[in-house]
C-alpha cells in the first residue's frame, strides 16, 4: 500500500525539518511547498491525507490559499490545519473561517505533533461557535480578500502599462535601427551591382564570386529589415476592411507562390473555394496568406505538397494551409506565433528568416476578430488554420 502523503506547505526551513522528523517514522511521506501558489500547484497534482500550512506566507497569502485548496474536489474531505506563532482565539478563528480545520502552534513541538496530526486525522475539526463572531470573522475575511484583490490588480496594471511602454519603446527602437541601416545598405548593394556588371571595371573570376556572394547576403539582409519594418508599420496602422472575394483577391500571392513551388519541386494544390464575400483588409489578407504559404514551402523538403483550401461558411471562412513538412514539436506550437520565435532544431538545416512571418499572420487574423491555430506533428506536416468572420459583428 502506497504511503500516506502530508502536503506541508511551510517556508520555514526549521519547520520543514521538525516536520520531517516528526512524522516520517510514523510512515507518513512528508511534501514541502514554499508558498502558496506552489502549495496549490503541488495539491492539484497529489491526493495528500492532511495539509499543514503557515498561515504567514510569502507571496500569494495563506488564507486565500485555504480557502482555495478547500475548492478542490479532491481535497473536501481533507483537514487542512494552520500552522501560526499567533495562537490567539482572534488568529484561530480567521483560520476557521478561511476553511482551515484548526490551528497548530509555531514553532512545532516535535514531540506533540503526531499526536495533534492523528487527532485531526481522527476526524478532530474546530468551528467558531459564536455565530456573530463568525459574521464579523467572515466580514472582515472579506474584506481582506478584496482589499488584497484591489493590491494585485494595481500591481498588474502597473506591469501592464510598463510592458507597452517598453513595447512601444522596443518597437521605435527597432524601426529606427532597420532605417539607419537600410540606408547604407541600399548604398552598398548598388555599388556592389556595379562591380558585378563590369561597370567599376573588370573582375577576376574569385573576385565575382565574392561580389555575388556579399550580393546575395545583402539580399538576404534587406528583406530580413524590410520584414521588420513591415511588421512595426503593420502593428501601428489601422486595417481598411472592404469587401474581397477571397479567392480571386488571393489570386497574385498564389501565383507567385505557385512559380516557387515549381522551382523548389513542391507541389502547390489550391482548391476551389472562397468565393463568398468577407470584410477584410485586401492587403493584409494577401499578406496572411503569403506568410502561410511562405513558411509551408520553406518547411517543406522537394517532393512535398502544400495545400491551400476554403471552406464557406454562412457566417465565415475557413482557409487552410496544411503541408507535408517538417511539422512542430508539440512544446514550440503556442510560442511559435511570439515575434522573433524560432525553433531551432539540430541536425536540421536553418532556414532563413527573422521568426516575425507568423507574429505578423497572427497580429493580421486578431485585427479581423477571426482566429489562427496550428495542428503539427515532427516529420507528419503542418495544418495552420484561420477562421475569419464574415461580417463586422466579431471586430
Ligand atoms: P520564420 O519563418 O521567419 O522563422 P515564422 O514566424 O514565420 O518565422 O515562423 C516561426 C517558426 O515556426 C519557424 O522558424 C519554424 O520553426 C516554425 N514554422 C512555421 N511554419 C512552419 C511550417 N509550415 N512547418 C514547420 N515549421 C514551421
Amino acid at each position: 500500500m502506497p504511503e500516506a502523503q502530508i502536503l506541508a506547505i511551510v517556508a520555514n526551513l526549521d519547520e520543514q525539518r521538525r516536520l520531517q522528523q516528526s512524522m516520517e517514522p510514523q510512515g507518513y511521506v512528508v511534501l514541502f511547498a514554499e508558498d502558496g501558489l506552489a502549495g496549490l500547484a503541488l495539491a492539484r497534482e497529489t491526493t495528500p491525507v492532511l495539509v499543514l500550512l503557515d498561515t504567514n506566507l510569502p507571496g500569494f497569502d495563506g488564507y486565500a490559499t485555504v480557502t482555495r485548496l478547500c475548492s478542490l474536489a479532491h481535497l473536501r474531505a481533507v483537514p487542512i490545519v494552520a500552522l501560526s506563532a499567533d495562537t490567539s482565539p482572534d488568529a484561530n478563528e480567521r483560520a476557521l473561517i478561511a476553511g482551515c480545520a484548526g490551528t497548530i502552534g509555531l514553532p512545532l513541538d516535535d514531540k506533540q505533533l503526531p499526536q495533534l496530526v492523528a487527532a485531526y486525522l481522527g476526524g478532530q475539526r474546530e468551528q467558531v461557535e459564536n455565530p456573530t463572531v463568525a459574521a464579523a470573522q467572515l466580514r472582515s475575511y472579506a474584506q481582506r480578500l478584496a482589499a488584497q484583490l484591489e493590491h494585485q490588480a494595481r500591481e498588474l496594471n502597473d506591469t501592464y502599462v510598463e510592458r507597452q511602454d517598453l513595447d512601444r519603446l522596443k518597437g521605435q527602437f527597432l524601426s529606427t535601427l532597420s532605417h539607419e541601416l537600410r540606408t547604407p545598405l541600399t548604398v552598398m548593394m548598388g555599388y556592389l551591382e556595379l562591380f558585378e556588371r563590369g561597370i567599376l571595371g573588370s573582375l577576376s573570376d574569385t573576385q565575382r564570386e565574392v561580389v555575388t556572394v556579399m550580393r546575395h547576403n545583402g539580399t538576404t539582409l534587406a528583406h530580413q529589415l524590410n520584414n521588420l519594418l513591415n511588421f512595426q508599420e503593420l502593428r501601428g496602422r489601422a486595417m481598411k476592411f472592404q469587401a474581397i472575394h477571397p479567392g480571386e483577391a488571393l489570386q497574385p500571392v498564389v501565383a507567385l507562390m505557385q512559380a516557387r513551388a515549381s522551382a523548389e519541386g513542391l507541389s502547390l494544390e489550391v482548391q476551389a473555394g472562397g468565393e463568398t464575400a468577407i470584410l477584410a483588409d485586401a492587403e493584409a489578407f494577401g499578406q496572411l496568406i503569403r506568410e502561410l504559404l511562405d513558411n509551408a514551402l520553406k518547411f517543406t523538403e522537394a517532393g512535398g505538397q502544400v495545400r491551400l483550401s476554403f471552406q464557406d461558411e454562412p457566417s465565415r471562412l475557413i482557409l487552410r494551409v496544411a503541408d507535408t513538412g517538417q511539422g512542430i514539436a508539440q512544446e514550440h506550437l503556442q510560442k511559435i506565433f511570439l515575434p522573433f520565435y524560432r525553433v531551432e532544431t539540430p541536425h536540421v538545416f536553418v532556414q532563413p528568416g527573422a521568426g516575425l512571418g507568423l507574429a505578423i499572420a497572427h497580429h493580421i487574423v486578431e485585427a479581423h476578430g477571426g482566429q489562427l491555430t496550428v495542428r503539427s506533428q515532427p516529420g507528419q506536416g503542418s495544418v495552420f488554420t484561420v477562421v475569419l468572420p464574415r461580417s463586422s459583428a466579431a471586430l
